[in-house]
């Protein structure tokens, strides 16, 4: 997953495992972690995603030169601003800079599909590319970005001036946050260009509001775009929701195979459990009991793991003596336990149910 060359010393241990046949032999020795990861890697990053990291900026951070971008139409709030309003403010911008030529660049992420592409109105020049779908939408308004100041030198003019609709991406270039290698990427190039007597404008315009120029870059971008199909690495920032997502799914696979478990008949699908506490203390005698009603462990339904002894029965119905039993049906607690309350599911009882009722039934019944 990370980039080739990491210089992370565990970046070998981790991602270039070699299969041990020792481990297929020994099946109690615990395998090495790069061998427990293979087949979730290999499951995660089926398409081999490249990925990338800024790296230590050739060039001094303070030296590069801050480029001009413009939030003029951010102070109009979308909402109350009318189309027209709109295209009256980017003429007026254009007015401003009469001799540069304009660049849209757009970033669109669909479940199955990212893609980037920047489109030179004037020469009627446009790019695309497309990107992993874990990539995250400010990745590909970044890359379209990214795509306009690299192929900017094909077009034989030096002013531009580029619009773009993600404020965050433009915010990112404003604040040179360099620790994006896409961001880093594009200050560079545009340090570069700069230094070749280029000038650029960054701009931001927004989205879906009629700009005339804004309408015919899209259209444009569908017909004639010069796709790359180049693989473009991404930062690993972007595989976080991937990760995470299936992390939980594992977990819950795991959770679901065991539909037997205590906990599980009252927490089903993984969430936090509020009643348990952090703070878990055996000083606080009612949290340490809730906690172990909770997981369904308690000195009374199970001390006799510890006495090697056999399952105790309820002395009154000759059943397993369990928590759930005695919160939801034992028959000589069954007029005590509707004084305090009415439910009969554990799960309602334990999550629903105000814990001074749970707690003045259990003490009626001297359960501690
Ligand atoms: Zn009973």
């Amino acid at each position: 997953m990370p980039p080739a060359n990491d210089p992370n010393p565990t970046y070998d241990t981790i991602f270039r495992h070699q299969p041990s046949p020792l481990f297929n032999t020994k099946r109690k020795a615990i395998p090495p972690l790069s061998i427990r990861m293979a087949s979730s890697l290999s499951s995660l990053n089926p398409n081999n995603i490249s990925f990338t990291t800024a790296q230590f900026s050739p060039v001094p951070p303070w030296t590069l030169k801050s480029p001009t971008i413009l939030f003029n139409l951010t102070t109009n709030i979308k909402a109350n601003t009318t189309p027209e309003v709109f295209q009256a403010l980017y003429n007026e911008l254009k007015h401003d800079y009469p001799h540069h030529q304009e660049i849209f660049t757009d970033g669109s992420k669909s479940l199955h599909k990212v893609s980037a592409a920047a489109v030179f109105l004037n020469s009627k020049l446009t790019f695309s590319t497309n990107l992993p779908t874990m990539s995250s939408i400010f990745t590909a308004e970044l890359t379209a970005i990214k795509l306009a100041v690299f192929n900017i030198h094909k077009t034989n003019h030096k002013l531009h001036i580029l619009f773009s609709d993600s404020k965050s991406a433009l915010q990112s270039l404003s604040h040179k946050n360099l620790s994006n290698p896409i961001t880093q990427d594009i200050l560079l190039k545009y340090n570069d260009l700069y230094n070749h007597h280029y000038n650029i404008i960054f701009c931001w315009i927004p989205s879906h509001v009629g700009i005339k120029d804004n309408t015919e870059a899209d259209k444009l971008a569908r017909v004639t775009s010069i796709s790359s199909t180049q693989v473009i690495p991404i930062p690993p920032s972007d595989a976080l929701p991937t990760l995470r997502n299936y992390i939980r799914t594992k977990w819950q696979a795991n959770l679901d195979s065991f539909p037997n478990n205590k906990l599980y008949k009252i927490f089903p699908k993984l969430q936090h459990l509020p009643p348990l506490h952090h703070s878990y203390s055996r000083k606080d005698t009612k949290k340490v009991i809730l906690n172990r009603l909770l997981i369904g462990h308690t000195h009374l339904t199970h001390c006799y793991l510890l006495n090697k002894e056999q399952p105790p029965n309820c002395n009154y119905c000759k059943t397993l003596l369990t928590v759930e039993h005695i919160l939801t049906s034992c028959s000589a607690y069954k007029n005590i336990r509707e004084k305090h309350y009415s439910n009969s599911q554990l799960p309602h009882i334990l999550t629903n149910i105000s814990k001074h009722l749970i707690f003045n039934y259990l003490s009626e019944i001297i359960f501690f």
